[in-house]
């Protein structure tokens, strides 16, 4: 065997996870560890060298067959730089870990955000596959977003493309502030914190609904509720797709992207959602902007940071 490996590194708060991808974007490998976040950055700095070389340890690949390693991170990244600038699940602020691994491992380290990690991961070799321009929503307790133009990562300017979540899309007199201090953002309709507080609210104010029967609405009852019938969930469930809908019209007349790839735990919601967000694009977006253009789940799942991760060193 002597083809090329590549090791992808998803850094999380409470677990460090690596993968193994070949060149074609397939894993091979997984392997997860804790991140040791409370001992400081030093020691989730030796965990990562030390997954790394566990996970090849491991595998029937040599040291020598890895041609790099890349890693995806939940905050700011100086992505040219490969610093860390803020990552406050892990505690790194200021961390040039590009430079510290590649002295560390040998081998060429490249570094983004998570979002756009996970977007890479989808168009190498998950529901983006073959695909050379879309764009990936990840609907989670917030919302985040990445661009794949030409099959690279799009960063834009100071590398904060694809924040998706921020475009404004409600209507002053309904907008409520996001978290990052506007009004009207994505973000706090097509979230599953968007989604939980429409459902808190419609139970504060008293409307029929089954979901005032549950001691702590999650998205997932809301989903269900609305699969069962009752009205309200239905409203607020087309309320988050038809926000998402017409976000996704305005990043189409900018982008023109073959495919808008939706994951996240609120994509689980299924047809009923995907079928909204598709109506929705259709009434929005110009005729010629929908032609061939396909709204689908995503198909990585939580793989899609490792894929992705691995794939910097390839494709961006
Ligand atoms: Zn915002």
């Amino acid at each position: 065997m002597s083809e090329n490996i590549y090791v992808g590194v998803d850094l999380g708060g409470t677990a460090i996870k690596v993968g193994i991808c070949n060149a074609e974007g397939h894993l091979l490998h997984t392997y997860e560890g804790p991140t040791g976040t409370q001992e400081g950055v030093d020691t989730v700095i030796d965990n990562i060298v030390k997954y790394v070389r566990q996970i090849v340890e491991d595998s029937p690949y040599t040291w020598d067959q890895l041609a790099g390693v890349g890693a995806g991170v939940a905050g700011f990244t100086n992505i040219r730089e490969g610093i860390i600038i803020l990552a406050p699940n892990i505690g790194f602020r200021d961390v040039p870990i590009r430079a510290i691994l590649e002295e560390r491992l040998n081998k060429p380290v490249k570094i983004d955000n998570d979002a756009n990690v996970a977007a890479l991961g989808e168009a190498w070799s998950g529901a983006g596959r073959g695909v050379d321009n879309c764009v990936c929503y990840t609907l989670g307790t917030g919302v985040g977003g990445g661009i794949i133009i030409n099959g690279k990562i799009y960063q834009g300017f100071g590398g904060l493309a694809g924040e998706l979540g921020h475009i404004s899309v409600v209507p002053d007199l309904e907008a409520i502030q996001c978290g990052c201090g506007k009004m009207g953002c994505l973000e706090t309709v097509s979230s599953a914190t968007g989604i939980i507080r429409m459902a808190n609210d419609a139970v504060a104010r008293g409307d029929r609904t089954s979901l005032s029967m549950v001691e702590k609405i999650a998205a997932k009852e809301v989903f269900d509720a609305a699969k069962a019938g009752d009205e309200v969930a239905i409203r607020i469930v087309n309320r988050a797709a038809f926000y998402l809908g017409k976000s996704m019209a305005a990043v189409a007349a900018v982008l023109n992207p073959e495919s808008f790839i939706v994951g996240g735990g609120v994509s689980k919601a299924g047809d009923i959602l995907f079928d909204e967000v598709r109506r929705v694009f259709a009434k929005l977006a110009p005729e010629p902007l929908q032609g061939g253009v396909s709204i689908i789940p995503a198909e990585l799942g939580n793989d899609a940071g490792i894929v992705g991760a691995a794939g910097l060193l390839l494709r961006s």
